[in-house]
């Protein structure tokens, strides 16, 4: 579903501009509303994502419709004709996300990178480490008006125990002088850990400590905000961060994926084939290696065309990742051959899940088109590692038995 926005505004034509732009740029529903008895009935009405609010209204001439929006839990935007020094100081005291200038095009561009830094945000859930309770209240309560979700803790050792339960945070904000374990213990423990594409870390550090903020940096850390901070600076100093860990994420997943369907390229399989077998050590989970290719796939080709072809392609990819679990990797070797590994399964159930998909496989009707109605299969060697095996042995072996299956009908599993 979509997110809803209600604009508050006086100005018809200005308001209807607005929703025209935003609604061009977002994938996003909005309402409009020209006085504040009708941002009451729709707010009556709706559950809005954030609103956009004039302050100046015919029947609310002194912002009131922010604090009635705050009081609804409704995030606020501030439209704004005039921002002084006075005005500014006043507005941000109040729990808003920011105010805006209503004048061009300019302002326009960034209530819409703000709407969308927001939407973002909620993916992304941030830990607090602070040893003072207020501090923290009042960094989460900032970074929750941010849309973040947000875990607090009140030293070093607490936030890495944290990290181990939530493994998707994604950006730490951490106090320098704490109890047990501080702040750069902290950022030299987490970097042992993860790397500046998994956790963004940001030092809250006082004004005293110039050399604590450097020793912050060479420890790893991304970026320091000095104490006191106002909420505006401390607002665009985390979204700039945010927004620098994503792009270094999306070019690492352009690096690791496959363009077409999103799944991990052969490349990436074996670095991550390399690091599920450190993690297994000496325990005896035990997995399978299974290869997968599609029967008579060059048929499909001749006979729709190669985008037919390519769309086969990515109903299967969606069919693999679906059919298996969460940790599984499921990856395109390359044309239309998928491997896949099943985690921590014997070889009974083993057997079971991939006749599975291959019925799933069978069953399903691929609609590339207004048109066309295709219908495909797919043939699968698998077989069971066992550490006396490299990974390459038991791929090699995984493959012969792919042939196996092509040869005795396709449409079927060989397993070893
Ligand atoms: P078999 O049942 O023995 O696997 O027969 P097949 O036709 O599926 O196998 P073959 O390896 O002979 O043909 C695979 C074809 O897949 C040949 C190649 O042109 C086509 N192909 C490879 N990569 C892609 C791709 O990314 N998109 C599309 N549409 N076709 C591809
Ligand atoms: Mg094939
Ligand atoms: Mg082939």
């Amino acid at each position: 579903m979509n997110d809803r926005i209600l604009i508050v505004e006086d100005n018809k034509a200005l308001a209807k501009l607005l929703a025209k732009k935003l609604q061009g740029a977002l994938n996003i529903t909005i309402d409009i509303a020209y006085t504040l008895q009708e941002a009451k009935l729709f707010t009556a009405k709706y559950k809005y994502f954030l609103s956009l609010l004039d302050i100046n209204l015919p029947d609310a001439p002194n912002g009131e419709v922010v604090d009635y929006m705050l009081e609804k839990s409704v995030p606020v935007i501030v439209l704004s004709a005039n921002i002084d020094k006075e005005f500014r100081q006043k507005i941000l005291k109040k729990d808003i996300i920011d105010y805006v200038n209503k004048g061009g095009m300019n302002d326009v561009h960034y209530i819409i990178q703000t709407i969308e830094r927001m939407q973002k945000n909620r993916k992304h859930k941030v830990l607090v480490v602070d040893d003072s309770m207020l501090v923290r209240k009042q960094v989460s309560s900032m970074l929750r008006n941010l849309f973040f979700e947000v875990v607090s803790v009140a030293h070093g050792e607490e936030a890495l125990a944290m990290l181990d339960i939530h493994p998707n945070i994604s950006l730490v904000l951490t106090d320098y002088n704490m109890p047990v374990m501080n702040g750069l213990e902290l950022t030299y423990e987490i970097r042992k850990r993860y790397t500046k594409s998994d956790i963004c870390i940001l030092a809250l550090s006082s004004n005293q400590d110039e050399e604590i903020n450097a020793l912050f940096l060479k420890q790893g850390a991304n970026d320091y905000i000095k104490k006191p901070f106002s909420k505006e600076e401390f607002s665009v100093r985390i979204n700039n961060s945010v927004e620098a860990l994503e792009n270094i994420q999306e070019v690492t997943n352009h690096a690791n994926r496959d363009f077409l369907t999103g799944l991990y390229n052969r490349r990436y399989f074996y670095e991550a084939m390399a690091e599920y077998l450190e993690e297994l050590e000496d325990s005896v989970e035990q997995f399978v290696i299974a290869m997968i290719d599609i029967d008579h796939f060059k048929k499909i080709n001749d006979k729709y065309g190669h985008d037919v072809g390519d769309k086969v392609i990515v109903a299967l990819s969606e069919i693999l990742r679906t059919s298996t679990n969460h940790k599984d990797i499921v990856a395109r070797f390359g044309g239309e051959e998928f491997c896949l590994v099943l985690k921590n399964i014997n070889r009974y159930s083993a057997p079971e899940i991939l006749e599975r998909i291959l019925q799933e496989v069978s069953n399903h009707v691929c609609k590339p088109n207004k048109k066309e109605s295709i219908k495909f299969t797919i043939s699968i060697g698998a077989s069971m590692y066992d550490d006396t095996q490299s990974i390459e042995e038991t791929i090699s072996q995984a493959d012969m038995m792919l042939y196996q299956a092509k040869n005795s009908g396709r449409n079927q599993l060989s397993f070893a």
